[in-house]
């Protein structure tokens, strides 16, 4: 069992070793020892401060869950109802359900779903116009509330008999901007041929796109897709029977996981609020509320949990989740293992592929350079470092508020080899040693005169 790959569904997507700059604001007052040091630096804006101390807890969200499986439409999410989640109904030729969606904090919208029956054929897909219906959504998240999302997405569904159970995905695109110039940066398009795989394509760049990696893979939720009770419903958490998942779920586990879904949501969640992301951490609780499906794996699987993020990407599907019981079965765990994994539906990042190969045998120095696996550590380990905080921040660990944090596990600075050896079946990788790097690097037949990348956190 390796601990540290909490989950790796998302392995071969490389991206590179890349401090990413958050797209947020830092804002917000924080409470607990740790986020105590940090709060000082936190600073706020004028229209979110009268709600900064507002946070969703466990509490709040329970209610809110128990609110909306009672039919309301408008719920608060935290204690003092700043951060709201609301919906709105309508129904089709293929059914009701809730057609619009929008998360908001202190007024102002955070992120907004609008999803749209349509008879004319979208673009990207296999299928012919009607007698097939299609659902289309449109979402969009503004992360520093300044009015522009950064985040935008439109997923396509068609919906081939005149029923609205099980929807079949045809494409998913995710562009993400800058804040700054509002220039696309970054762009995810997965198309569904309807075969069971899926084509995914990585695009990044500053307002011109270049292809950054492109491949086929199996379409985990396409592959096996259970009808969820209700579209973009709420609180049900279902055991999912049939293959991937290699052996059934305990009795009581759906129930456990559906009542620890909102203290990840309301505790990490709420952490997360503390530390400035307070629109990931919105979307995170409102998450914790969806419907799931749940699978189970025992053994030497080389993950603790998985979550599909795809599904998660979408409002109107169940987030598949995926426990290894082997981790599971330490109960204090199992609550910082539910937040890791909604990170994922939250932080675009996935487990960097080329840390793979350094990881072996060394989970803090991994933990260090990954974002997921930073910030879940910034608010479930109190002995979190500045390097932790640094990966979290998209920061250096000499700047506020990282430079109050313990010592970086390492004082080491690693190095990121781009060659991709086919020839010896080797992806890019990064070293935690630079010397190492340099000396393994140009090693590969492909890799003649490559050069190794230096860590480029300054400050160590
Ligand atoms: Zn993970």
């Amino acid at each position: 069992m390796d601990p540290r790959r909490l989950d790796d569904l998302a392995r071969s997507m490389a991206t590179g070793m890349r401090r990413r700059t958050a797209l947020i604001m830092l804002m917000g007052i924080a409470a607990g020892s740790l986020l105590g040091r940090l709060s000082p630096y936190l600073v706020g804006r004028a229209a979110a401060q009268a709600c900064s101390q507002d946070i969703p807890t466990a509490a709040s969200l329970q209610a809110a869950r128990t609110a909306l499986a009672g039919g309301a439409t408008d719920v608060a999410l935290s204690p003092g109802g700043c951060v709201r989640y609301r919906r709105w109904s309508t129904s089709t030729p293929v059914g009701a359900w809730a057609n619009r969606e929008l998360i908001s904090y202190g007024g102002q919208t955070i992120t907004e779903w609008n999803h749209n029956v349509v008879s004319a054929t979208p673009p990207h897909s296999p299928f012919p116009p009607p007698p097939f219906f299609f659902i289309v959504s449109t979402g969009t998240r503004d992360g520093n509330l300044d009015g522009f999302a950064e985040w935008q997405a439109t997923i396509q569904r068609v919906i081939p008999l005149s029923t609205i159970a099980g929807p079949l995905r045809t494409a998913i695109e995710i562009t993400e901007y800058d804040p700054n110039s509002r220039l696309p940066v970054r762009r995810w398009t997965k198309t569904y041929p309807g075969d069971g795989t899926v084509h995914v394509k990585l695009e990044e760049g500053a307002g011109s796109l270049q292809v950054i990696s492109e491949y086929d893979r199996l379409a985990v939720v396409e592959n096996n897709e259970p009808a969820p009770a209700t579209l973009n419903g709420h609180g049900v958490v279902a055991v999912q029977a049939t293959s991937p998942v290699s052996i059934p779920c305990p009795a009581g586990l759906e129930t456990e996981v559906r009542n620890l879904l909102p203290f990840a949501g309301g505790n990490g969640g709420g952490c997360l609020h503390s530390l400035g992301f307070i629109a990931e951490a919105a979307v995170l609780a409102q998450n914790s509320l969806r419907n799931f499906t749940l699978g189970c794996a025992k053994g030497s699987t080389g993950w603790q949990a998985q979550i599909d993020t795809a599904s998660a990407d979408d409002p109107l599907r169940a987030i598949e989740l995926k426990i290894n019981l082997d981790s599971w079965a330490d109960p204090s765990r199992r609550e910082t293992i539910l937040f890791h994994e909604l990170l994922h539906t939250v932080f675009a990042d996935e487990h960097a592929a080329p840390l793979e190969g350094s990881s072996k045998g060394d989970d803090a120095r991994w933990r260090e350079f990954d974002r997921i696996g930073s910030c879940n550590s910034l608010c479930y380990n109190p002995n979190a470092t500045k390097c932790e905080c640094a990966t979290c921040f998209g920061k250096k660990i000499c700047d506020a508020p990282c430079d109050s944090l313990k010592g970086c596990y390492s004082t080491q600075r690693g190095g990121f080899c781009p060659c991709k050896d086919e020839a010896r079946k080797l992806p890019e990788r990064w070293y935690a040693s630079f010397t190492e790097c340099v000396t393994e690097c140009p090693k590969g037949t492909k890799c003649f005169g490559v050069q190794c990348i230096q860590e480029e956190n300054a400050c160590k």
